[in-house]
């Protein structure tokens, strides 16, 4: 899309703008929302409303009921509530298995879930960066509290087998997590098919605002919290609600509803911007024969290693990211494709172009360009 100034962002996986709808119908939407939703007066009863009215949309977009959705600062926040609620539930089962390509909010809590007690493994995925059910299968058994899987990755944009993985959960008892963060507002909720017991989302990956997330917990599903002190949000999350970001947050669901076939749209322009890019620059596109978000598109520039491709097309006004190879420990192969097991030779030159709902054939065509004399200008 372009932004007011002129540059154009193609960088939607890693946050979109407020959408100017949200910010106008959050802020004159639904009168003054300064009260606190716990007072029993009429600011607080004006705000509790509100902050209802928000959960319920929230919760349309998931397919959940709105009783089912906590709202908590971050989708980071979600995904660490699931993980130690479900290790807290069961002391017979102690293991939990993450997909080895799962976001470092779910990663990273391996030190702090083996200190509870857990047990973690990592399920590797395939060459197309998809979890490997097989593996899956045989990881799980009686002794797994949790499994999480994400719905879509956020680099590769990787669609993964949730609905699957949900089943081999069920069959085996344990609780089934899973990150939507970024495929809410691209692709229809797994919440009803893939049936998760914990799903999280972020506001500001769907034009809502940063600074608020939610983790829906289906009804039932153990709930263990982490903040304390309050008892809002039902007991599950203590802290006074946000409830401006909250409103923000609903309306965002509300237009990401209706947007949904203008993103499925984008996967056209993305093929064709692939198709130029492979036939021009000898462009190597991840987990292309995966079923892939129809924004994302994962690629490595052979030859352009080393460069600072990210830094070059910024100058010229274009706002891509690297992927996560700041998260790469060996061989400077972004970690999703050190899992994906891809040629190391394709280290460095890596970027991950995500679309939004505003961009345009001429957008992305003016990126092709500008990369074209980046990759001109290194040859030099
Ligand atoms: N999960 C996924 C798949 C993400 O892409 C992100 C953010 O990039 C997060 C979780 C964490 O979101 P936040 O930084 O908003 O807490």
């Amino acid at each position: 899309m372009r932004l007011p100034g002129g540059r154009i962002y193609l960088d939607c996986n890693a946050t979109t703008p407020l959408a100017p709808e949200v910010e106008r119908r959050a802020v004159g939407g639904r009168g003054s929302l300064f009260g606190n939703p716990s007072s029993p007066y009429a600011e607080g009863r004006e705000a509790r409303a509100a902050l209802e009215a928000a959960r319920a949309q929230v919760a349309r977009l998931i397919g959940c009921a709105p009783g089912e959705v906590v709202f908590t600062g971050s989708a980071t926040e979600a995904n660490h509530l699931a993980l130690r609620s479900a290790l807290s539930a069961h002391p017979g089962r102690r293991r939990v298995l993450l997909s080895s390509i799962e976001h470092p909010s779910v990663l990273e809590q391996r030190e702090d879930l083996e200190a509870l007690g857990g047990v973690v493994q990592t399920v590797p995925v395939t060459g197309e960066g998809v979890v490997d059910l097989e593996a899956l299968g045989s990881l799980l058994g009686p002794d797994v509290a949790v499994v999480s899987v994400m719905a879509a990755h956020n680099e590769t944009g990787a669609l993964q087998p949730v609905q699957e993985v949900g089943r081999l959960c069920r069959e085996a008892g344990a609780l089934f997590h899973t990150d939507a963060v970024q495929a809410l507002g691209k692709v229809p909720s797994p919440w009803r098919e893939a049936r998760p017991d914990y799903l999280s989302a972020a506001a500001h990956k769907l034009y809502g605002p940063k600074g608020i997330g939610a983790l829906a917990v289906r009804n039932g599903a153990p709930l263990r919290p982490l903040l304390r002190g309050g008892g809002q949000e039902g007991g599950r999350r203590s802290s006074t609600e946000a409830v401006a970001l909250a409103c923000a947050f609903g309306w965002a669901c509300d237009l990401a509803r209706e947007g949904l076939p203008a993103v499925a749209a984008l996967a056209a322009l993305r093929d064709d911007m692939e198709r130029e890019l492979r036939s021009r620059f000898g462009a190597v596109i991840h987990a292309a024969r995966a079923p892939r978000l129809p924004n994302t598109s994962f690629l490595s520039l052979p030859g352009a290693g080393g460069r600072d491709l990210v830094g070059a097309l910024d100058a010229r006004g274009f706002a891509v990211s690297a992927g996560s190879a700041c998260h790469s420990g060996q061989g400077g192969l972004p970690a999703v494709l050190r899992e994906m097991k891809a040629d190391p030779a394709l280290a460095g030159g890596t970027l991950r172009v995500s679309l939004g709902r505003e961009t345009e054939r001429e957008h992305v065509a003016a990126f092709v360009g500008a990369l074209s004399e980046v990759l001109r200008s290194l040859e030099d």
